[in-house]
């Protein structure tokens, strides 16, 4: 969705082109099945056409009938849902939002709606994995979310020059530019309530910074949980809410090149409900897990040595629970990936690391303050999931706001920036006492 990025630098009367270079990439993903099956999503239709027909054939004409099917749900979405502020379930019994019900198509699961439109096992798997982008399962989540893949489809693929750290790079020296003053290493332990009214933040080395509004990035649960005081009723109620999935992380440097790689790869696992019973059901990694692999240096040869690549390798986790000890089971997990990998192609993958990092669920709620380390705040793995993500202006108390993945609309990059737009939109309308 680069224009997102592209319409936040213009409220600031700038050209993100001065900031950030966007490149479409292609293929957007590459796909490889254990059977050797291999699909390259390729941005350019003729292209795509063409390898939907000889992966899958006759199918074709089922891509265009899904992305007629799912612009629906974006354009029934998109206006009253995605792109504005959403204070909770009151906001969606609007006359739109009820005259636009049957078109979302949440009372089916985002499988169902696959499968009532592809008969290719490898298409259905394709559009199915989309459900992960917000962290969830495509056997239970509302076929609502068949929204995402139509976005990407749509819209393309884009990486940004550099690497996605670039655009917290941009966005920084665009808030210093327009005055905003960033501390980092500033720790909140406290959201400072006066009558129910927030009114600053006390840090970790005991300063308090007085505001007269606060907006918390940070998870919604673990602020109700651990920064602001007497909110224990409220944290139990989010505690009790299923959590999206979280992520296990192998960060590789390997002295081998392997040219059968894109920029993004997904290695599918052969049996995908199995995958999210074991992650969603029971709480546990799954033993043949689909498995992500980013290689950056295929974009920005500069991300790694002449010869080298540097490989962002991501399965889907189970939350913290206690069925899973990470502390003990990390070592064997990796090793089940990189055999898994060795065997889908990447040869000699074990011999050939130079440098490699492991986050377990438990390295990203350390590291995030992320509930459980789920990636993307709640699941949405029912009709009414979305609706109950916490509101951007927090229950109860007055001048608490909350942006973000873990709010509303929901996690990932640009999500995240509408959220940041949305929660903005929202305090303006109350200072100036309009209604958005
Ligand atoms: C492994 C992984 C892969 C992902 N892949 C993708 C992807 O491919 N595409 C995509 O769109 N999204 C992806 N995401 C999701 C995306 O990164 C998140 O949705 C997004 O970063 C959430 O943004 P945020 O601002 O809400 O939270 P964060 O990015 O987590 O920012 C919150 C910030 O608040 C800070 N903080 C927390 N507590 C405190 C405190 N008490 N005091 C001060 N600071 C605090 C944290 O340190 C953090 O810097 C991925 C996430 C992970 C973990």
């Amino acid at each position: 969705m680069p224009w997102v990025i592209e319409e936040l630098f213009h409220f600031a009367e700038r050209d993100y082109r001065d900031y950030l270079t966007l490149e479409q990439i292609e293929p957007t993903c590459r796909y490889r099945w254990p059977d050797g099956t291999q699909f390259n999503a390729w941005q350019q239709l003729p292209q795509l056409v063409q390898e939907i027909e000889r992966v899958a054939p006759g199918e074709a004409e089922n891509l265009f009938r899904f992305l007629a099917y799912s612009a629906r749900i974006y354009n029934a979405v998109a206006g009253t849902f995605l792109l504005r502020p959403f204070g909770g379930i009151a906001d969606a019994l609007t006359p739109q939002m009820l005259r636009n019900g049957p078109r979302i198509d949440a009372l089916r699961s985002v499988d169902a709606a696959v499968r009532a439109h592809f008969r290719s096992p490898y298409l259905r798997q394709i559009f199915n994995r989309y459900a992960t982008y917000n962290g969830s399962s495509p056997y239970r989540s509302p076929a609502t979310f068949n929204v995402i893949s139509y976005i990407e489809v749509a819209e393309g693929g884009w990486y940004i020059h550099g690497g996605m750290y670039q655009l917290a790079e941009a966005l920084q020296r665009l808030a210093k530019e327009l005055g905003v003053c960033i501390r980092t290493q500033a720790e909140v332990v406290e959201i400072v309530l006066r009558d129910k009214r927030a009114c600053g933040v006390r840090l970790r080395d005991g300063q308090e910074l007085i505001a007269t509004r606060v907006v918390a990035n940070v998870d919604p649960g673990f602020a109700y949980q651990y920064l602001i005081p007497g909110q224990n009723a409220m944290a139990r109620r989010l505690r009790s809410l299923e959590a999206s999935c979280s992520g296990f992380i192998i960060l590789l440097g390997v002295d081998k090149q392997y040219p059968q790689l894109a920029h993004h790869n997904i290695f599918f696992s052969a049996d995908y409900p199995a995958e999210f019973r074991a992650i969603f059901d029971k709480g546990v990694p799954a033993v043949d897990p689909t498995i992500y692999v980013a290689a950056s240096c295929i974009s920005d040869p500069q991300h790694a040595p002449t010869g080298h690549m540097n490989l962002f390798v991501l399965v889907n986790a189970p939350t913290l629970n206690k069925r899973v000890d990470w502390r003990r089971e990390a070592k064997a997990y990796r090793d089940l990936v990189v055999h898994k990998l060795e065997r889908m192609g990447l040869e000699h993958l074990h011999q050939a690391v130079q440098f490699e990092a492991i986050w377990t669920p438990e390295d990203i709620a350390q590291r995030y303050n992320a509930a459980g380390g789920a990636i993307y705040g709640l699941a949405s793995n029912n009709p009414f999931a979305a609706f109950m993500r916490p509101p951007l202006r927090a229950s109860g108390i007055e001048q608490l706001y909350f942006v973000g993945g873990g709010t509303h609309p929901g996690g990932g990059i640009p999500l995240v920036l509408l959220s940041g737009k949305a929660v903005a939109e929202q305090i303006i309308s109350e200072m100036h006492g309009y209604k958005v």
